[in-house]
């Protein structure tokens, strides 16, 4: 369901001085399903990235939208939108991997576009839809 593609993750190399020699890399996830885009609840969206104890130092906005936490010494910038960007990565690996695990811990905050509701809620009460059809993959 969590569809990620490698080719569209562009890699450039960090310009800050303290992160010479790392690179940023920003990606869009994007939650689809039989043509239909998944939207996210903002609320939602802030307390799943939270309450995931690998990322460090969060701070979400909920009126703008936009997560800003630390991962294993990168900064992480993630917005509801589904754009991330990944600073002070070692290489497009650790970006990936990066992007995979924030894809991930959102993903219940993804809504149903079939029942209207948080996809979790339609895996929960084990619901015929994509939402609940198909759990968090990573498609490269
Ligand atoms: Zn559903």
């Amino acid at each position: 369901m969590i569809e990620i593609k490698r080719g569209i993750i562009i890699i450039r190399p960090c310009t800050v001085e303290e992160n010479v020699g790392k690179i940023s890399g920003e990606a869009h996830v994007s939650y689809q399903a039989e043509g239909k885009q998944f939207s996210f609840e903002r609320k939602k969206f802030g307390e799943l990235l939270a309450g995931q104890k690998a990322f460090e130092k969060l701070k979400f906005s909920e009126k703008i939208g936009i997560a800003k936490f630390e991962h294993e010494g990168k900064i992480v910038l993630f917005s509801v939108s589904g754009r991330i960007i990944v600073r002070a990565a070692r290489d497009s690996e650790d970006v990936f991997d990066t992007v995979k695990l924030a894809a991930e811990t959102a993903w219940h905050s993804a809504i149903c576009p079939v029942h209207g509701q948080l996809a979790g809620k339609c895996v929960e009460k084990q619901l015929e839809c994509v939402a609940a059809a198909k759990p968090p993959q990573l498609k490269v």
